[in-house]
């Protein structure tokens, strides 16, 4: 639902900023839908009011700044209790980002810790331990190791084996390494050469990584490391 990371590539709208949907089966589940969220779901024809989950990596506007709209729309607009909302303890405390008015309206609001493993409908997945960024922040496995979702984080060596699956999304912010609480190209790469998914997508593109074309330095990193590595694409649709 959209590729953009940070605040720059967010409010130039240059890319989307609508995180990603998983389906399976009848179990629908919207990750992280940053500012627009909503406008993409409805774009693409997925009914949000059909969703069986929401999950937040972490508060971040461009992770969650759609979160509330979202929860409206699964939950009819508050007049159907339904649905899960899983996220951090800092998303609903202190500066909340999840409105204390709208509470009420999903089935339950799961607050995640590390390390542990949840389950909406047919979808199971597990919390990394905690990222080293700047707000309460999780990674993800999904299915066992069918699908890891490395979010933001800095670079620490164990994110490969903690997000290890045969297909690895990568938020990749950075083009160059520089001291911010995000992950590079060359994290991203030394993550993949480790982990050697079947495929790695590279998507949550920060603005030098956009202005150095993302599905460029993806080709190359396929080429360095014997991975399939794609850049991903609003839109893009993959079969796990
Ligand atoms: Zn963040």
């Amino acid at each position: 639902m959209g590729t953009a990371g940070a605040r720059f590539m967010v409010a130039k709208q240059l890319a989307a900023s609508g995180g990603l949907y998983l389906e399976d089966g009848d179990t629908r589940l919207a990750l992280d839908p940053g500012p627009g969220a909503i406008v993409q779901y409805t774009k693409r024809k997925v009914d949000p009011g059909r969703l069986s989950g929401i999950v937040l990596s972490h508060r971040h506007l461009d992770h969650a700044g759609d979160v509330n709209v979202m929860i409206e729309a699964m939950t009819d607009g508050g007049f159907k209790q339904r649905g899960k909302l899983f996220c951090p303890a800092d998303a609903l405390d202190e500066d909340p980002v999840v409105l204390r008015y709208l509470r009420g309206f999903p089935q339950e609001i799961v607050e995640l810790k590390p390390e542990t493993t949840y389950r909406v409908g047919s979808i199971e997945f597990t919390t990394t331990p905690a990222h080293r960024h700047n707000a309460e922040t999780y990674g993800f496995r999904f299915g066992g190791r069918r699908l890891g979702w490395v979010t933001d984080t800095e670079y620490y060596p164990e994110l490969a084996q903690q997000h290890q699956a045969e297909v690895m999304v990568i938020h990749t912010v950075l083009r160059e390494r520089r001291p911010l609480p995000h992950l590079s190209l060359d994290d991203a790469e030394a993550i993949i050469a480790e982990a050697r998914p079947r495929l790695a997508i590279l998507t949550h593109f920060g603005m030098t990584m956009w202005r150095a074309k993302p599905w460029e330095l993806a080709a190359q990193l396929s080429e360095k490391t014997g991975v399939e590595v794609k850049a991903a694409r609003d839109g893009m649709t993959v079969e796990l």
